[in-house]
């Protein structure tokens, strides 16, 4: 019973329709940056919406994954502060919710070892996530982006996660978690869940640049930014040579993404919006999705503008969180030190 399968991606409507507290979420960010409004789309969003139906959260802030495809991680201890106050000011409860790094919590990293010995090398090598970052990155594919799925399975399997809530782009990440779980447990006894990917209704937000939007590609409407930036950012967003405004994502992907974050922003639906813009073309559209984002923004913008003034918070938050992930994850290492017999 206790292999019965969960779903490998699952919708926010799928978790509230049973009952959300039976799931764990564990997901997390690098801090290569401040987050932007793929990332509140894409999980943000869907994190605050499991906290408030009370399912435990954990968030990791893969501070040892920032050097994947870059050689200098920049202001790290400045880059993890900037995403905490995102967290905040999205909603992100710290009495509710666990915020940890991954530099505080040393037991993620020694279950990396156990499962790199699950995994073969031509399997690393398909997964077409690591090929996309590894091009964009124009570096040799390093043994650490190679195994950064491994090392993601570690997170969630460390806390023992059963929701990961992620973009698109994380699924074979996922779906190599599921395999890792699977393979410990059929050698060396259940210890893991497989947990389920959760997908949100933007799980692939777009850029500016017409490219998913990424801290990292300077394509991206950051959360933090004021009215006057988004504006700018989207006056430059790349759409197409038609007219008419319409709704066809495989077609027209710049055109559906502007229609979709207005949507989200306004709570409507991307066809109503084409329809209302229609033959106002990408002015009219831009100028709406500006208003709408920038209005949707206003409360998340003002109470991060409050919480960076306070010098402690982001501080109290993270050493709260380490000790409660150092709690869990030195929990599951013992477990699987003892599965493995590789102690007493
Ligand atoms: P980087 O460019 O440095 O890799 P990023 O913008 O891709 O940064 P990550 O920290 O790699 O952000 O991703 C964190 C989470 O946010 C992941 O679950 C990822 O799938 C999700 N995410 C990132 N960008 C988008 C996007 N454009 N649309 C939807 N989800 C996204
Ligand atoms: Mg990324």
């Amino acid at each position: 019973a206790r292999d019965l399968a969960r779903p490998d991606v699952v919708t926010l409507e799928d978790v509230l329709a049973g009952d959300p507290t039976t799931y764990r979420v564990l997901t997390g960010d690098r801090p290569t940056g401040a987050l932007h409004v793929g990332h509140l789309f894409g999980t943000l969003a869907t994190r605050v919406a499991l906290q408030r139906h009370g399912v435990e959260t954990i968030v990791v802030l893969a501070d040892y994954q920032v050097i994947t495809d870059r050689d200098d991680p920049g202001d790290l201890p400045g880059a993890v502060r900037e995403v905490v106050l995102d967290y905040l000011a999205a909603g992100l409860d710290p009495d509710a919710t666990t915020i940890f790094t991954h530099s505080a919590v040393p037991a993620v990293h020694q279950l990396m070892l156990p499962f790199l010995s699950l995994v073969p090398v031509a399997e690393l090598d398909r997964n077409p996530t690591v090929k996309a970052e590894q091009a964009a990155s124009g570096r040799a594919l390093s043994g650490l982006l190679l195994t950064y799925p491994v090392h993601q399975a570690a997170d969630v399997l460390s806390v023992h996660g059963t929701l990961v809530p992620v973009g698109r782009d994380q699924l074979p990440h996922l779906e190599l978690t599921r395999t890792v779980a699977r393979r410990f447990n059929r050698r060396y006894g259940h210890v893991f869940d497989e947990p389920s990917a959760l997908l949100s209704d933007a799980p692939l937000v777009l850029g500016t640049d017409g490219a998913k939007m990424s801290k990292s590609r300077g394509n991206a409407i950051e959360l933090r930014a004021d009215a006057d930036a988004t504006a700018a950012a989207l006056r430059a967003a790349r759409t197409d040579a038609e007219r008419t405004i319409t709704y066809e994502p495989e077609r027209r992907p710049e055109v559906a993404n502007l229609l979709l974050l207005g949507a989200l922003a306004s709570g409507r639906t991307p066809q109503d919006l084409a329809e209302e813009v229609g033959d106002g073309g990408a002015g009219a559209l831009k100028r709406y999705v500006t208003d709408a984002l920038v209005a949707h923004l206003a409360p998340l913008r003002a109470r991060r503008a409050q919480l960076a003034r306070d010098r402690h918070v982001v501080t109290e938050v993270l050493a709260r969180g380490a000790e409660r992930a150092t709690a869990i994850a030195d929990a599951t290492l013992a477990t699987v030190r003892v599965a493995m017999r590789q102690t007493a």
